[in-house]
């Protein structure tokens, strides 16, 4: 069955066989997770499309591409935060991880990778809570801090062991290659062996890289003719299989020609490194071409050939330091990438604060309460709104000015926004157009929010208006409904019940809050002033 044709749920099911597993063809991957988005989004799944695009983000960061990455990863991890998607920020937490370990930022690695465990919760896969670890320590590795690294490493082998994951094997894999770069060979070696032993018991195949991390421990221990074994094996696997990464073919050829050294077979070494060396140029490997002419200039002298080691030793020297100022170039532009899709960002969010404020008095706007309310609406049986409106207003204006109207509403705002929020947090107010406004107050019963509403209207009345309107006071009207007075869970009933509440506070002689109970009796008396 085809991308298009599936259901939601079959889609996630594919899509977690591909998250929860380390790809053997990251081209081939990549193209399968553009179809599962495109499918996801015709069937307006916003969850599966966005964990598509974590698995495209991944495999372009595995692939080296990892400006685009930094630039993407953004947008998965703000939808993830915004819908609160608790596995699919555990995954962008170890993708971050990783770009920051790329940039050489260690401390923003490990915070990350803190980040991708403490999310891991009943829901996450057997793969995550082993690989999340793995991961975890790989950080503290980084970090420098490889005594914490041993502690996790051995915390998720035993998890790993207890859940059967085959996610152990690439485990074994990393803390083996640690161990090893720290020169702790004779314990990666050990470390190896319960890779390659596990490996057999479960018949999983080792991959061709995880080969390659132990041909190269097996060189380092002098167990030559074991690691030309290993790299033959490797050499083997990564033919048959799809692996698209010429880079890795070429590191591989590299570890077989040092066995090959090691056993005293010059003449096949240097094919290797000849094979690997026309691979670099064709397909401009810098960082393997790297590895090439070190080896170039051990093989020459283990021949005795020192002028030609000295010469190879030359090479290697300035194409090492021309491949560090390259990344360097690299890692400048990801980070600036990173800066710039950073303040992108809040570009966007300053403008859409913006468009949701009244500019005249900074209070929030009817774009706002569109956007808000119908989820609280949803979600909030306690609700309860009020309409606000200014009484004779109109007189303000036109027997003083337009501008101390102005200064009127801006007096109104500035307090309505703070008793609102002193009262009630949750609770906001916005300008609805005009001199009329809008509170809303989540989890208030009808009567709590009259009392506190005709608070808001004694405050109104008491402020001291003299020096703005001189003779004139300033009150207010206040139309108060709760969802149990509304004829249906609805914004346009909810204020159209407060807005005819309003009308009555009006009718009834202005400078009063009614709400439905107040009606029963005789309109507005409760609290009027
Ligand atoms: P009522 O007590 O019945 O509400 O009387 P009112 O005069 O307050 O009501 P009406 O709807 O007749 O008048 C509202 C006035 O508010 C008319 C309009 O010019 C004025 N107004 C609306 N927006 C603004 C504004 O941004 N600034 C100023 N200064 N006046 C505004
Ligand atoms: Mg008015
Ligand atoms: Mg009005």
């Amino acid at each position: 069955m085809n991308e298009r044709e599936m259901d939601a749920e079959t889609l996630s099911a594919v899509l977690l066989k591909i998250e929860d597993r380390r790809s053997w063809d990251a081209r081939a991957e990549l193209a399968r997770t553009l179809e599962i988005e495109r499918a996801a989004l015709a069937l307006g799944d916003e969850l599966i499309a966005a964990r598509a695009r974590l698995c495209q983000i991944n495999m372009r960061m595995r692939s080296g591409d990892v400006t685009a990455a930094a630039e993407q990863i953004w947008h998965v991890h703000q939808w993830a935060m915004e819908h609160d998607a608790r596995q699919l920020l555990a995954r962008t937490h170890l993708v971050w991880s990783a770009i920051h370990l790329h940039l050489g930022d260690a401390e923003q690695g490990l915070e990350h990778a803190v980040l991708a465990v403490e999310l891991l919760d009943d829901d996450a896969t057997d793969h995550m809570r082993v690989w999340h670890r793995t991961k975890l320590a790989d950080a503290l590795y980084f970090a420098g801090d490889m005594d914490a690294a041993r502690i996790r490493y051995a915390q998720a082998e035993e998890l790993a062991v207890h859940l059967g994951s085959p996610a152990l094997l690439c485990l074994l894999n990393n803390y083996a290659y640690v161990e090893a770069s720290l020169g702790n060979q004779a314990l990666a070696e050990e470390v190896t062996e319960r890779l390659q032993q596990l490996s057999a018991e479960w018949g999983i195949p080792l991959e061709p890289a995880f080969l390659d991390t132990i041909g190269a421990i097996q060189v380092s221990n002098g167990h030559y003719a074991a690691a030309a074994e290993t790299m033959r094996l490797c050499l083997e696997r990564h033919t048959e299989g799809k692996w698209d990464d010429a880079n890795d073919m070429a590191q591989y050829l590299v570890t077989l020609a040092q066995a090959q050294r090691g056993l005293g077979e010059f003449a096949a070494a240097q094919d290797s490194l000849d094979e690997s060396r026309r691979q670099c140029v064709e397909r401009d490997l810098g960082e393997s071409l790297v590895r090439v002419h070190q080896e170039q200039a051990e093989l020459h002298a283990a021949r005795g050939d020192f002028r030609a080691a000295f010469e190879a030793h030359k090479t290697f020297f300035e194409v090492h330091h021309q491949q560090q100022s390259l990344q360097r170039e690299a890692r400048s532009r990801t980070r600036q990438a990173m800066f710039e899709t950073a303040e992108a960002r809040q570009e966007a969010e300053r403008f859409r604060e913006q468009a949701r404020r009244d500019p005249l008095t900074g209070l929030l706007n009817r774009r706002y309460v569109d956007e808000r309310l119908p989820s609280l609406i949803h979600t909030d049986p306690e609700l309860t709104v009020a309409l606000v409106d200014l009484d004779h207003f109109k007189q303000i204006n036109d027997q003083l000015s337009h501008d101390v109207g102005d200064q009127v509403l801006v007096r109104v705002a500035q307090l309505l926004a703070r008793e609102v929020t002193a009262a009630c947090p949750e609770g906001f107010a916005a300008r609805m157009g005009g001199e009329e406004f809008l509170v809303v107050l989540p989890d208030t019963t009808l009567p709590r929010a009259h009392a506190l509403l005709d608070g808001i209207r004694r405050a109104i009345r008491g402020q001291h208006w003299a020096p703005i309107t001189r003779h004139l006071p300033v009150t207010v009207s206040i139309g108060v409904a709760g969802l149990a007075d509304a004829p249906a869970s609805a914004q346009a009933p909810l204020l159209s019940t407060a807005d005819g509440h309003l009308y009555a506070a009006k009718h009834g002689g202005r400078d009063r809050v009614v709400s439905a109970a107040d009606l029963h009796d005789c309109v507005g008396h409760a609290s009027a002033a």
